[in-house]
């Protein structure tokens, strides 16, 4: 069952030229985590805000489930929990005293409310906490509080932007086994991140935005690439060849990647090279990894911009 399908989405904000989404495809099974990837300004608290009903798209539409005769605000008050870039919660306030405001919020009766804050608690690891002010928190346990802010409403579907930046080691492993708890209780989760390697670890479909634009990243590890190094930059006239190649190819200045399916593949791309007889001065055969997809890739795009 679709959690949530997004369909030619785009977002422009008022005051700019460029748009922060454009052309986004996104359908995600309920129960799935969709990892988003990507550079600042990319796009990705702004998807998120769409998500969560905050933005309306200026393009494409937004379903929720197979309930179309659900409006999306009431879908999403109930259902849907964003834990935002920014802390959301009150500084002064202990972490006792902050859930207890945000479960009043939930509609659940004194004796429930609490029931739930000390299940909140115990699952983000914040009961040794709980009589700290929020704004004393070490980065982890802020992020933790944030977390723990989101999952009173107990929210099928739960979004994170980049809960884990600025977070020491042991945090970062703490929220990361606590998403993968919530995932095999059948949330489904959205998780915004820069550590790719924690996006591979927990994520059942990737999508990376470069300037608002989507790219959708294969999990499978096992495909090959190889990168040959030249000794100069590549002629048009070679470039035009390398691409004309039936085979994925990336080639910048005296770079040429390609990406590798089969032995044939593998031998066609090793012919061409042969039969150019242009001076090499490396070449690396391996597998592709998500950071190194994303780097070539954001090499491919001149990363300089970012
Ligand atoms: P990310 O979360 O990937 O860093 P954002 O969604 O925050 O990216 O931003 C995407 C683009 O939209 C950027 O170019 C950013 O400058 C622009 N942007 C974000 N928020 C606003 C806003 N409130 N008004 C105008 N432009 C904005
Ligand atoms: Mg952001």
């Amino acid at each position: 069952m679709s959690a949530f399908k997004v369909t030619d989405l785009g977002y422009r904000y008022a005051n700019s030229s460029v748009p922060a989404l454009q052309d986004v495809n996104i359908n995600l099974d309920a129960g799935q985590c969709l990892g988003l990837i990507g550079p600042n300004g990319a796009g990705k608290s702004t998807l998120l805000s769409i998500l969560s009903g905050l933005l309306i798209p200026t393009s494409g539409t937004l379903h929720f489930g197979q309930n179309e005769k659900t409006t999306l605000s009431k879908f999403v008050q109930e259902n849907v929990a964003l834990v935002p870039q920014e802390y959301a919660f009150y500084p002064q306030l202990s972490v006792l005293q902050n859930l207890e405001y945000f479960v009043s919020l939930c509609g659940l009766t004194n004796t429930k409310g609490k029931i739930k804050v000390q299940s909140v608690m115990q699952q983000c690891q914040l009961q040794q906490v709980s009589t700290q002010k929020a704004k004393l928190l070490s980065g982890g346990y802020k992020r933790r509080l944030n977390l723990a802010i989101a999952l009173l409403k107990d929210p099928q579907i739960l979004y994170l932007d980049e809960p884990t930046v600025g977070v020491d080691p042991i945090s970062r492993s703490a929220i990361l086994t606590l998403l993968k708890s919530l995932k095999n209780q059948g949330k489904t989760i959205v998780y915004t991140s820069h550590l790719l390697t924690e996006v591979q670890d927990i994520c059942d479909q990737v999508v990376m935005l470069t300037r608002g634009k989507a790219n959708y990243l294969s999990l499978n590890t096992q495909q090959k690439f190889i990168t040959i190094t030249f000794a100069t930059a590549l002629s048009e006239n070679w470039t035009k060849q390398f691409h004309a190649l039936p085979i994925k190819v990336e080639c910048k200045e005296a770079k040429v990647t390609a990406y590798i399916e089969t032995s044939e593949e593998l031998l066609t791309m090793l012919a061409l090279i042969g039969n150019s007889q242009l001076p090499i001065l490396n070449i690396h055969y391996d597998q592709t990894s998500l950071t190194q997809y994303y780097l070539n890739h954001m090499e491919e795009n001149d990363s300089t911009e970012y």
